[in-house]
């Protein structure tokens, strides 16, 4: 490395102690001092301290008599005018002390100025060629860092495929390397050599999607054994070990209800207490052997039902009873029933029963529409029955409440007529009357009422018939003795 001293001489410092003294009149040199320190001790290490201290006495004044000066009133501006300016000049300059050109980077090299040269032949924070001859200019103290890692020109082995490269081959080699591992792109997890990525994703990730044989849907290769737990297309034999099958997991259900013979099913007649149970292909010899068995069983069941039958109907007789005292009674088909009664003596229509209050007396209306008695022929009769009731036993008897019959007019609500129309009857039991003691529970009890309650031809002349619909009511008041 070669340079020329004007070169080095540009970027030279020196130590603050040996800088241009300013007090010296002969001196008009700003950049280098003229005067040159004595030289240090030679055989002694030139440490800078050692430096320091012999500096320190060589800036007093009776040194500079003896020292060669340039020609007074001369002004320096050019290095090359006090580098060579007298081989004395010369002798004391190339003796001056001076720091390292690389003394910021951090070198610690201090000596003669004519040292400097040798010394940057070696100083680390010099720069020099890198040997592969790549053209940077690098410091000593980089260069083995610059040969191992950033030179492009450096020898290179991949450390994957121990292929040689250079530096920047290396680099276009990297992250193309075929052998170096790499994380699997489908996120399985696995680490797997470049080349062979193609060959993992098709063969052995566990991500890699896999149509399942039976349902035909696709599923990551490590999700599909557990699909096929559960595919409903995926065959399965059936549990009752019959002959049939196997069948899709999804039709096994139907197979087991519907078909499979294996299966132990209980007797069709099993509602009706057949015990009998038995594999499904038993069923039906059993069926054929015991069908008179069978037939007992049905004709019990039908026994048991009906009387289920009648415990509801009595329960819904008593939820739909009436417990108010008072029935509106509705006869429809009027007309046919009034021939009826023309025809065949005595016929009586009762109505239902009803009961004064909710623990009173049952009573039942009845009515002969062609009359009855002295209205026989002539007259509608009326009549009213104490029915054996749930509640007699508590009740005060004879029944003494007074009763009133109503016939309604129809269609007369609003037509100015002042009210509803109709023929009412009111009456008061006697005591002494048989009718009204406790009833047996014998049938057929005497009523008591209006023979004539109304004629027929009133019934005719008022609008009592409407839509071959009459209206009766009877009210019972325990609180009057006589209502109308
Ligand atoms: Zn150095
Ligand atoms: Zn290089
Ligand atoms: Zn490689
Ligand atoms: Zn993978
Ligand atoms: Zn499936
Ligand atoms: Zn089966
Ligand atoms: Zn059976």
């Amino acid at each position: 490395m070669v340079r020329s001293l004007s070169q080095w001489t540009k970027t030279l410092s020196f130590p603050a102690r040996i800088s241009p003294n300013r007090n010296s009149k002969d001196c008009n040199v700003n950049v280098l001092p003229i005067t040159p320190p004595p030289a240090p001790p030679r055989n002694k290490s030139t440490t800078s301290t050692s430096t320091s201290s012999t500096m320190s006495s060589s800036s007093s004044p009776s040194s500079s008599s003896s020292s060669p000066t340039p020609p007074p009133n001369v002004p320096i501006t050019e290095i090359s005018q006090i580098i060579y300016p007298d081989p004395e000049s010369e002798k004391a300059i190339m003796g001056s002390l001076v720091f390292c050109i690389h003394h910021k980077q951090g070198c610690k090299w201090s000596d003669e100025l004519r040292k400097l040269k040798a010394h940057l032949n070696t100083c680390k924070h010099d720069a020099i060629q890198c040997p592969n001859k790549c053209g940077s200019q690098i410091p000593r103290v980089m260069m083995t860092d610059h040969l191992a890692f950033t030179c492009i020109l450096r020898r290179a082995i991949c450390e994957f495929c121990n292929v040689e490269f250079t530096g920047i081959g290396l680099e276009e080699h990297a992250g193309t390397c075929s052998s170096e591992p790499i994380y699997c792109e489908s996120k399985c997890g696995t680490r797997v050599l470049r080349g062979r990525m193609s060959i993992h994703r098709a063969k052995d990730c566990a991500k890699r999607l896999r149509r399942c044989p039976h349902c035909a849907r696709e599923f990551s290769a490590d999700t599909l054994a557990v699909h096929g737990a559960t595919c409903p297309r995926s065959p399965v034999p059936c549990p009752q070990r019959c002959d049939a099958g196997p069948f899709a997991r999804a039709d096994l259900d139907a197979h087991l209800r519907d078909e499979c013979k294996a299966l132990t099913v209980p007797c069709t007649f099993k509602e009706a207490g057949c015990r009998f149970k038995g594999p499904r292909h038993l069923l039906e010899a059993h069926l054929e052997t015991n069908t008179s068995a069978h037939l007992s069983l049905m004709v019990a069941l039908s026994g048991r039902q009906g009387q289920q039958i009648n415990m509801l109907k009595s329960a819904m007789a008593k939820l739909s009873t009436n417990y108010t005292g008072t029935l509106l009674w509705k006869i429809s088909d009027w007309s046919v029933k009034m021939q009826e009664a023309k025809t065949k003596d005595g016929l009586e229509l009762v109505s239902p029963p009803f009961y004064t209050s909710q623990y009173g007396y049952k009573l039942q209306a009845s009515m002969f529409l062609n009359g009855n008695g002295p209205g026989e022929g002539t007259h509608v009769s009326v009549y009213i029955k104490v029915l054996p009731g749930e509640y007699d036993a508590l009740l005060k008897w004879p029944f003494s409440h007074s009763v009133t019959f109503t016939l309604f007019e129809q269609g007369t609500l609003g037509s100015g007529g002042g009210g509803q129309g109709g023929v009412a009857e009111s009456f008061v039991p006697d005591p002494s009357w048989e009718n009204f003691q406790r009833p047996s529970t014998e049938p057929d009890a005497l009523g008591f009422g209006f023979p004539r309650f109304v004629s027929h031809e009133l019934l005719n002349r008022r609008p009592f018939v409407r839509d071959d619909t009459v209206f009766l009511r009877v009210k019972v008041d325990p609180s009057k003795i006589v209502a109308v």
